[in-house]
């Protein structure tokens, strides 16, 4: 591990005004640690804002829920007003990691959690353009099974990790955040990005910037959702592929629905097509079989994950159904 500044914060103001180009913020460090043991990450200053009061979950005017940034994600998960109106996050933030990680992890953590590529996370590998800007990609013709379907460039074929971000992306959250030139709200489609030219950035968040809460718009979908991870072996491990579903039925007719993935794309993937062809219809198998061909139309597997793309039809029907009370 490189030498590094350590420093602590009490309070927003502190933790903007602490940042540098290559500073980074400690909160559960249950991903950033393991990178700087690994020579992954290496930045020049952690800002321990462990102490600053951003652990709050708290209901909004519009009936909405903000979930604080340094809120632990086993707070989250099992907090009443989460389990109540949002068990689809609940249920997907549990799907992840362990007990005693989600003990340690938090909120704005898990949004900034990196890739599983193996090829980024051991530096022994000189390949990654991610780890290594203009390197290359070694997962392009080598070890590919848990990588993309969906959006990735020559550049990279990475998939975000994270469970809690696929329904963050169904509930269509907003993240908060507070910078040097104040406060700004990005929607949660627009936090992550795909890799482009440039996948060694997979946030729009600067450098200076503090993720403040995570913003939950009300929700019709309570009643109506399932969060469907498949994976290796059925704990502590990264989806292949994971569906976030949720559906407004008014006498088994979907009035809206949401649909996003996880394990397919270098960000959380939603297949807004399929929402669309719902809309409107019986909630049959028929039609939620019709809306999975349509979300899997345009993947592009590469040589070892074409695996993906069946499975991910067949997941997003099995969610589908189970959301629907149809199973
Ligand atoms: Fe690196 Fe992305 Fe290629 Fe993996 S897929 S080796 S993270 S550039």
């Amino acid at each position: 591990m490189n030498s590094f500044e350590y420093q602590r914060v009490k309070d927003t103001a502190g933790a903007v005004q602490s940042t540098s180009t290559h500073s980074k913020f400690l909160a559960g460090g249950t991903n950033l640690i393991d990178l700087m043991k690994n020579n992954v990450e290496h930045p020049d200053k952690l800002i321990d804002i462990n102490r600053v009061a951003l652990a709050a979950i708290e209901t909004l005017p519009d009936g909405g829920l903000r979930l604080g940034s340094l809120a632990r994600n086993s707070d989250t998960a099992n907090h009443p007003l989460v389990r109540q109106k949002y068990p689809l996050l609940s249920r997907a933030i549990l799907s992840g990691a362990s007990p005693q990680l989600r003990n340690l992890a938090t909120n704005g953590g898990n949004l900034l959690q990196r890739t599983r590529c193996p090829y980024f996370m051991d530096p022994g590998f000189s390949q990654c353009n991610k780890r290594a800007p203009g390197t290359g990609c070694a997962a392009i013709g080598g070890f590919n099974r848990a990588h993309a379907i969906f959006g990735a460039s020559e550049s990279c074929i990475a998939v975000h990790p994270s469970d809690m971000c696929v329904a963050l992306a169904a509930l269509e959250a907003t993240i908060r955040v507070v910078g040097r030139n104040g406060e700004r709200q990005i929607p949660l489609s627009e936090f992550h990005r795909l890799p482009g030219r440039t996948p060694e950035l997979d946030t729009n968040l600067k450098p200076d910037e503090l993720i403040l809460s995570i913003d939950l718009p009300p929700s019709p979908y309570a009643r109506h959702s399932h969060y469907l991870k498949v994976r290796d072996r059925a704990s502590y491990e990264f989806a292949l592929v994971s569906v976030a579903a949720a559906m407004d039925l008014q006498g088994g007719v979907v009035r809206s629905t949401r649909i996003a993935l996880g394990g397919v794309a270098h960000k959380p993937w939603r297949a807004e097509a399929a929402e669309k062809m719902l809309v409107g219809q019986k909630a049959t198998p028929a039609m939620f079989e019709a809306a999975a061909r349509q979300a899997i139309a345009g993947a592009k597997p590469y040589r070892e994950n074409a695996f993906k793309v069946e499975l991910t039809k067949r997941a997003i029907v099995r969610a589908l159904s189970i959301a629907g009370g149809l199973v």
